[in-house]
């Protein structure tokens, strides 16, 4: 490992995604650290574990869930999946910078995140739930018996995605101002001024990444 980062930091065998982005779809974009930089890039998804990981840590899926998948691998498949993840994530990736940077993404881009919602769209199935903790009965949208699908990761990365870049939300959403970080995040500040993926570390010049990455080996 080289010794200037890790946001994916392994404690015991579990490695834990760096979720300062604020939300799922700017913390996918955000494991491809220092994606703007040939000699630092570093990928932090290399297997369909760690994309099963990412969508356990950020909420999109339960725990469950994610075992039902973890089952259910087949090798091959997991390594198709984990492609596409990729190609998503780029695809999701083009789409953030070209706002953030004032421009349009290109056509690709946005087929590919098109193609994931289109297939997550088909598999979803209206339901009526019964009323439970409280709440009242009503329609949610279920996977229905598509929710071991080995795709499920992909399907729920795209609409949390479609959903942030369809929103009001995305005025706050900036790019770190470390000109080899540029991690994305929402700005949640009162007035918007947050200019940092993590204040006192990016801020100060000093990477969170190398920060948690000496805790964790220290621990
Ligand atoms: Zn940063």
């Amino acid at each position: 490992m080289r010794s200037r980062i890790s946001a994916k930091i392994r404690i015991g065998r579990t490695p834990l995604f760096n979720l300062c982005g604020g939300h799922p779809a700017l913390d996918l974009v955000n494991s491809l650290d220092y994606r703007f930089s040939d000699r630092e890039r570093l990928d932090l998804l290399t297997s369909y574990d760690d994309l099963l990981r990412f969508v356990e840590q950020t909420q999109l899926l339960d725990g469950r869930q994610i075992r039902e998948l973890a089952k259910a691998a087949d090798p091959a498949i997991a390594a198709r999946i984990l492609r596409s993840a990729k190609e998503l994530r780029e695809a999701i990736a083009g789409i953030f910078y070209a706002y953030v940077d004032d421009r349009a993404p290109t056509a690709d881009q946005i087929r590919i995140l098109e193609k994931n919602l289109g297939y997550a769209n088909r598999r979803r199935e209206l339901r009526w739930t019964k009323p439970m903790r409280g709440e009242r009965a009503g329609l949610k949208w279920s996977w229905g018996s598509s929710e071991r699908e080995p795709e499920l990761p992909l399907w729920v990365l795209a609409q949390s995605a479609a959903r942030l870049l369809m929103s009001d939300t995305m005025d706050r959403v900036h790019a770190c101002a470390h000109e080899s970080c540029r991690w994305l995040f929402v700005d949640t500040s009162k007035n918007g001024t947050r200019r940092w993926c993590q204040m006192r570390l990016c801020g100060n010049r000093m990477k969170a990444r190398r920060f948690q990455a000496r805790r964790a080996s220290e621990s």
